[in-house]
């Protein structure tokens, strides 16, 4: 399968553009703080911690906006949702369309990795033709411990 390019911000602000217009909405200076917000943070983060980085290149972003906007970017493909089973999502900026990827997820601090993992995209295509079936989504979640969460457990008392 060929290497995907990450798509410019240009050609991703534009589709976020067309998607709001779609639904009837304005892109506001605050939208596209929490836009350009959910593009720059590196790794995954979480609804709060969009919050902060939105609300430093525009101060007048509240957390509304950050929630109303949060499908709006998800719905665009700007970023992805992930869920590892909290009471909050962790989300984490879109690159294009990539393999397969199977997440490990530290029990202990929640770090996230994500590892390609195509033969799993294969196997669920496989295992669902089998059964006359065709997949729709599929996802591989490994709940693990970090090297220092591992560590952290084996000093405690
Ligand atoms: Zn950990």
């Amino acid at each position: 399968m060929p290497k995907s390019t990450p798509p410019e911000t240009t050609e991703q602000s534009r589709a976020f553009r067309t998607y709001i217009a779609e639904k009837g909405l304005r892109a506001t200076r605050q939208r596209m703080a929490v836009f350009e917000a959910a593009r720059t943070l590196p790794g995954h983060y979480t609804a709060e911690d969009l919050l902060k980085k939105a609300r430093s290149l525009d101060r007048t972003v509240s957390r509304a906006t950050i929630y109303r906007a949060l499908p709006l970017l998800v719905g665009s493909a700007v970023i992805r949702e992930v869920d590892v089973g909290r009471d909050h999502k962790y989300y984490l900026a879109e690159v294009g369309p990539t393999n397969f990827r199977a997440q490990l997820v530290c029990e202990g601090c929640d770090t996230i990795v994500e590892v390609e993992a195509p033969f799993m995209e294969w196997y669920g295509k496989a295992v669902a033709a089998k059964h006359g079936m065709r997949p729709i989504s599929q996802k591989l979640q490994v709940t693990a411990l970090c090297d220092r969460c591992q560590k952290r457990r084996t000093h405690r008392p």
